[in-house]
């Protein structure tokens, strides 16, 4: 198969609710994508089946063989006062744990992915001293342990001030451009998605996949949020006027 994930028809419910039904989605290599929808829309629920750590109860999910994950969790689900550095933070996601501590050559990777994301200098420091943007891109380092085909990342920007965003940004424009499939969860639509290659509105299933110009369209964006949204274009770009009262939660756009 040349896309690395497709899934088909999927449905997933949580007991009675029904959260997902109908999805279908293609991965390609390369890609970089955005998925979009308010709060309870089931963006997690979504990754987390691309991961494999969530069975849909209906549907097919095909995996390329062989393809790596990483996957990038949101920061709000840490624990933060866990008592560990960034180096010892990272070094617990290394592959084939089978001696308890670190060899030489373990550390220099650590050493390496941390420098690449320019966060060399914070190694020693406690996870719980970092900023959003530093817990973010130490995250980002777990997850390149790895050397993943396809890097998952929950909302990378929330909690992230606006230079940190940007930069965060950059830097998965960079990875993406050295070859990594990215795809990403977010609900800034002004700053995150309407810069990405790709989108995907999601409330229960896809209500539309396509360009920024495409997915951000008053349309599409009233069938996702379920209210309606003004939409200008700025530079080429898509803006969405005041998104802001309409991102809080989910209006039962599900399908199914
Ligand atoms: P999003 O990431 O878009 O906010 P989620 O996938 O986290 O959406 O959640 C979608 C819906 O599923 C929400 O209504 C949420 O409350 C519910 N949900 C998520 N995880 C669970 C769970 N483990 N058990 C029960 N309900 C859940």
């Amino acid at each position: 198969m040349s896309a690395l994930l497709r899934l088909s028809d999927v449905v997933h419910s949580y007991g009675d609710d029904r959260v997902l039904s109908g999805v279908d989605l293609t991965v390609g290599r390369g890609d970089f994508v955005g998925v979009v929808g308010p709060s309870g829309s089931g963006k997690t629920t979504l990754l987390k089946i691309l991961l494999g750590t969530i069975r849909p109860i209906g549907g097919v999910v095909d995996r390329a063989p062989d393809v790596r994950i990483g996957y990038v969790p949101q920061l709000e689900t840490v624990d933060w006062n866990f008592p560990v550095t960034v180096a010892e933070c990272v070094l617990m996601a290394r592959r084939g744990r089978g001696l308890p501590w670190p060899t030489r050559a373990e550390r220099r990777d650590v050493a390496r992915v941390l420098d690449r994301l320019g966060i060399g200098h914070l190694a020693h420091r406690h996870i719980r001293a970092l900023s959003g943007g530093q817990q973010q891109r130490m995250f980002l380092a777990r997850a390149l342990l790895g050397e993943p085909d396809l890097l998952l990342m929950d909302e990378p920007t929330t909690g992230v001030d606006f230079t940190s965003r940007h930069e965060v940004l950059h830097l998965l424009g960079d990875l993406n451009a050295d070859g990594t499939t990215i795809l990403l969860t977010t609900h800034d639509l002004n700053g995150v998605a309407a810069h990405l290659p790709k989108l995907v509105a999601l409330n229960g299933t896809v209500i539309a996949a396509g360009s920024p110009v495409e997915v951000i369209s008053g349309p599409v964006l009233e069938r996702t949020f379920g209210a309606p949204m003004e939409v200008l274009q700025h530079l080429g770009l898509p803006v969405v006027l005041d998104p802001g009262p309409h991102l809080a939660v989910a209006r039962g756009h599900r399908a199914g």
